[in-house]
């Protein structure tokens, strides 16, 4: 049976986000997505439906902003409450499930501590954010101690979108029905843009090249970058941007790819046709997407037994030093 391992999968720790910063975690918007009690469970549904789909491990993570709508007394302690809660789920299970660390993002210095507390103390193998913290991208300087503590740990950070900023809802995706607007905005498109926008921020604001070693993982077979790297490249040539390195070969350097939620076989070639198989990593995005889905898409993918093997775990295995 083929070791088959996905990384965008979600969960949400009850005890963790009791009390008053429950508030702050609502406020969050979508992250529920109606999906809670799949969110909390563990040995209910989520291992039943692995084991049905073939999925062989799980690298946990919380999906939203939480610790991120805090203020910077706040959400250290709660990052660190969230991921005490989650390394306790995987003590129970650790042949079946990993986790990215939680941040307190509205404090960075203190984000990079948590990050290297988590992957020291806890074992996790990197972190997942959501999209921006009030206003700022991952190219604001005040992320630099993070990055470079994700650098010197040799750990990923894994940019989930997150709810855009209200001035850019309003501009842009308002106007129609709330379900519409508001999913225009977010999981039918907006995220994924913005979290293209988001990379594409930090290639041109230098970033990825003040931090060489930085390993960034992006889902949704790389949110519309595999269309538009070509255009990126002819569109803001070198002589302009003053980078040592074109756009796409820094994110072809830097950047990894999941096929979350994506499970259509068009952005797949282009995926494999611009970043290669190399940087193809299998994901779900469990529970708001399906895992039998996910897994026959991946068995149908017309791709060779290697090449396949690297998607479904190998890349993953090596990118996180997962020991299998
Ligand atoms: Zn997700």
């Amino acid at each position: 049976m083929m070791r088959i391992v996905a990384l965008e999968e979600h969960v949400s720790v009850a005890s963790a986000t009791a009390g008053p910063d429950l508030v702050a975690s609502m406020r969050g918007g979508a992250r529920g997505g109606g999906k809670r009690a799949e969110l909390e469970d563990i040995d209910g549904m989520r291992l039943p439906s692995m084991d049905a789909a073939g999925i062989s491990f799980q690298v946990l993570s919380v999906p939203g902003m939480d610790a991120g709508l805090l203020s910077p007394e706040a959400a250290p302690p709660y990052a660190r409450r969230y991921n005490d809660a989650l390394a306790a789920i995987v003590r129970g299970r650790p042949d079946r499930f990993a986790t990215f660390a939680h941040l307190p993002l509205t404090a960075p210095e203190a984000a990079a501590d948590e990050l290297e507390r988590a992957v020291r103390e806890l074992g996790f193998p990197g972190a997942l954010i959501s999209g921006q913290t009030q206003g700022k991208f991952l190219d604001d300087p005040v992320f630099a101690p993070l990055l470079s503590r994700a650098e010197k740990l040799d750990v990923p950070i894994y940019i989930h979108p997150g709810i855009p900023p209200e001035s850019v809802r309003k501009a842009y995706y308002d106007g129609f029905s709330p379900a519409i607007s508001s999913t225009f905005a977010t999981s039918g498109f907006g995220w994924h843009a913005e979290t293209a926008v988001h990379v594409l921020r930090m290639v041109l604001a230098g970033t990825f090249d003040r931090h060489p070693g930085l390993k960034i993982i992006i889902g949704h077979m790389g949110e519309g970058l595999p269309t538009m790297l070509w255009r990126c490249d002819e569109r803001m040539v070198q002589k302009d941007t003053g980078l040592s390195r074109t756009i796409s070969q820094t994110i072809l350097d830097q950047v990894w790819i999941t096929t979350s939620g994506f499970f259509t076989l068009p952005p797949f070639i282009a995926a494999l046709l611009t970043f290669g198989a190399d940087r193809i990593l299998f994901s779900v995005d469990y529970p708001f997407s399906d895992n039998l889905e996910g897994r026959a898409f991946l068995d149908a993918l017309p791709v060779t037994p290697d090449d396949r093997k690297k998607i479904a775990h190998a890349n993953a295995d090596h990118l996180l030093k997962l020991a299998p």
